[in-house]
Order: C-alpha cells, then structure tokens, then sequence
C-alpha cells in the first residue's frame, strides 16, 4: 500500500495539486484536516479531493469556514479568510465539510490514527513539543498517529519499552530520505500543504509506503513500512495573483513567499 498523506491544504489548489502530481500512482489519499481557509479556491480544493476519494479528517478552519466554530480565538486576519470562505462555499461542499470526523484509523492493519491537532483535542490543540506530545501518547491506541495543524514537519517518538520523559525525542524529518516504521510508537505532522511554516516555502506532505508481508511465523520488525517527507514547488505567484484578486488579507499573500 502506498499513500498520500497531506494536511493543512487551505484552498490552495496549486499547491494540493502539485503535490498530488509528485505523488503519483497512490492507493489513498489520507488528509488531516483544513482544505480550506487562507487559500483562494476552496471548492476547488474540496472538489478534487472528494473526486479522488480522499480520506478526511475535520480541521479548525474547516469548521470556522461553515459556522461550526467560533472564530473569536483566531488571529484578524485569519477570521477574515474563514468568512470570505464560508460565503464562497457551495452548499454541497459545506454539507461535505460539516460531516467530516474527527478521527478516522486507516492502514493495511488499522495502524494509523488520523487527527487534525492533537488525539487528546482533535480539532485544536498544537503538538509543536514533545512535553505535550508525550502526554497524548496514552489517547491513541494504534502504533502511530498522524496530526497536522501546526503546518511544520515533525515526528515524536516514544521510547521503547520504557515510558522516561527525558528518552521522547523530537525528529524533524529529512525530504526524501525514507524514515523505517519500527517498535517505535510515533507522532507525525507531514507538514503543510497550502501554507507550509518552517522557512521552506514549498509544499510539504509524506508518503507512506506499507512494509512486505511478514514471512513466516511471528514476521519480524522490518515489516512495518516507511514514511518519507517530499517537498514541492509549486506556482506560488499565481495563487498570490488570486488571492490580491479575492481581496484576501496581505499578510497571508504574503507569508507563502517565506514559508512563515
Ligand atoms: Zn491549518
């Protein structure tokens, strides 16, 4: 099995599908959350991701975008996209946000449990330390978790067989270099899509690509697959042309050129 796995797109059609171009032939699409706000083409984005199937999870801008958050705890410029997206939206394309979960499990075996933020508060909270990491360990049950929300690349590892605070550790992936699943229980933030946050401008998402069936009696620990981070240009001037064309707030037009 080989999967997409893609978060915090935004509306940013260019970006998503650039991304979905590099990643080829895929079995699944697993998305955790936020296809929209920010960006300029919401329904766009919505569209080619219910076409091909896309395994979703809800998002805070997701539900601010249809009314089913309040935007009081969002930045000015962030409530302003959440409005102008929500009077862009198609009924069918809000009905189609409204209904998202706020966990799904996917994988061959079930392995993966897919939240917007964090397993302990799916929709809100920020894993961007291993502190709080360390604490949401024990609100999954599956080998690996996958959020997203902070639009930075990130993987928590939890160590094996003990639980010591000072053996977590934090593993900021490499593009292109597959990381194995193993024993390890983990935490991962594929980064962002439509808005990446780590100084890196292009669009970040992983491929996850499952292990060779275990041989034998008992299998063995090589099984398990890999996780690979990609990073992909894409045409960022052209999204910032339609979104100074739909009025959307500078700082956000912005903030694609640096990455921030
Ligand atoms: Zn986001």
């Amino acid at each position: 099995m080989r999967c997409a796995i893609i978060s915090d797109i935004h509306g940013n059609l260019e970006a998503l599908q650039a991304v979905l171009a590099d990643a080829g032939e895929i079995d699944e699409i697993w998305c955790l959350g936020d296809l929209v706000g920010y960006g300029p083409e919401p329904n766009a984005c919505v569209e080619v991701l219910r076409s091909r199937e896309a395994r979703c999870v809800a998002g805070n801008h997701d539900w601010a975008s249809i009314g089913k958050m309040d935007t009081a705890d969002f930045n000015p410029e962030a409530s302003e996209a959440a409005q102008w997206t929500g009077a862009q939206l198609t009924p069918e394309h809000r009905a189609f946000l409204e209904g998202l979960p706020v966990q799904l499990q996917a994988g061959g075996m079930g392995e993966f449990t897919l939240v917007h933020g964090s397993p302990r508060d799916p929709v809100w909270e920020y894993l961007t330390h291993v502190s709080a990491a360390r604490l949401n360990f024990s609100y999954f049950q599956t080998p690996y978790c996958l959020v997203g929300h902070t639009h930075v690349p990130l993987m928590f590892q939890r160590p094996w067989p003990d639980d010591r605070a000072a053996d977590y550790q934090t593993v900021v992936p490499e593009a292109g270099t597959p990381l194995a699943l193993g024993q390890h229980r983990l935490i991962v933030n594929p980064g962002s899509v439509g808005q990446p946050r780590d100084g890196n401008p292009d669009a970040a998402y992983m491929i996850y690509q499952s292990g060779a069936a275990p041989q034998g009696r008992g299998g063995g620990s090589g099984g398990r697959g890999t996780l690979t981070l990609r990073r992909v240009t894409y045409p960022i001037a052209s999204v910032q042309q339609k979104m100074r064309q739909a009025g959307l707030p500078s700082r956000l037009i912005m903030r694609l050129t640096y990455g921030w």
